[in-house]
């Protein structure tokens, strides 16, 4: 343990990654796993920052290595998602409350979506911590305002993430992802992964997601735009607000 708690930072994208070490003063650059871990300050919190890389496999790698190798007791997922759930519009915000993989499916011998070994299809992050990013994203998205990307103001919604490796882009798929899992508010490719490793190491863990697209027939076309005008700032904000208020 270290002496006020190291928190691990995981960014989804390189925009997000750079914005994050903007503000950090002091960091080090250290490599393992063919990955780039930035160890230093932010707001007087000892944070390593790190590139989740896409997808499931890479997430919960890149969560492993924060959490065996670097001793982090807690662990911060910031990035981008595609929108499910009704009125979950682009430039909204998701704190996770559960994470499922969606893409799991070792029928008939476990119940589609299980966790084989976990008895578990869902898993949820704890309770006080979530309730604490909710605020905090509350509290930065209301000084946020959008109407010159055309957006409306950005709501915050808590609810079911779910990840597979599959990029959404088209009205098919994502009807398919909403009927078979009604309450899910976004999907996106590395959560899901996070939230299981932390589980088996017992680590507390927050995920939160910009919504950047519909995951329909325009996903592809908003997304890169999306990223870097809105995702980066936000994801940059609500961390350093949460940072300056989990003092030890
Ligand atoms: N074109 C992008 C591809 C990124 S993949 C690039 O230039 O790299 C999409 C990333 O954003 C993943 O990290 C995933 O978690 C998230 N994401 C955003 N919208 C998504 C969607 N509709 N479906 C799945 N993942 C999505």
């Amino acid at each position: 343990m270290h002496p006020t708690g190291r928190i691990g930072i995981m960014a989804a994208m390189p925009e997000e990654l750079q914005a994050l070490l903007d503000v950090m003063p002091d960091e080090t650059m250290v490599r393992r796993a063919g990955r780039e871990f930035w160890v230093g300050h932010l707001h007087g919190r000892d944070v390593v920052a790190v590139l989740s890389r896409i997808g499931k496999v890479a997430a919960a790698t890149t969560s492993t290595v924060l959490l065996t190798e670097f001793g982090v007791d807690q662990l911060l997922f910031t990035g981008v998602a595609g929108g499910l759930g009704d009125g979950v519009r682009v430039g909204d915000v998701v704190v996770a409350d559960a994470l499922m993989q969606h893409d799991m499916d070792a029928s008939p011998l476990f119940p589609r979506f299980e966790l084989p070994g976990l008895g578990l299809d869902a898993l949820s992050p704890p309770g006080a911590l979530t309730q604490q990013v909710r605020e905090t994203v509350e509290r930065v998205l209301s000084e946020v305002h959008l109407e010159a990307l055309g957006l409306g103001q950005a709501r915050v919604h808590q609810g079911l993430i779910i990840s597979g490796d599959q990029f959404i882009h088209c009205a098919q798929a994502c009807a398919g992802l909403r009927q078979a899992l009604p309450q899910a508010l976004a999907v996106e490719m590395e959560g899901a992964a996070v939230a299981q490793v932390c589980h088996d190491f017992q680590v507390p863990y927050a995920v939160v997601r910009t919504i950047s697209d519909r995951a329909d027939d325009d996903a592809h076309i908003d997304f890169p735009r999306f990223v870097s005008t809105v995702a980066c700032h936000y994801s940059v904000a609500i961390i350093e607000a949460l940072l300056r208020q989990m003092r030890p």
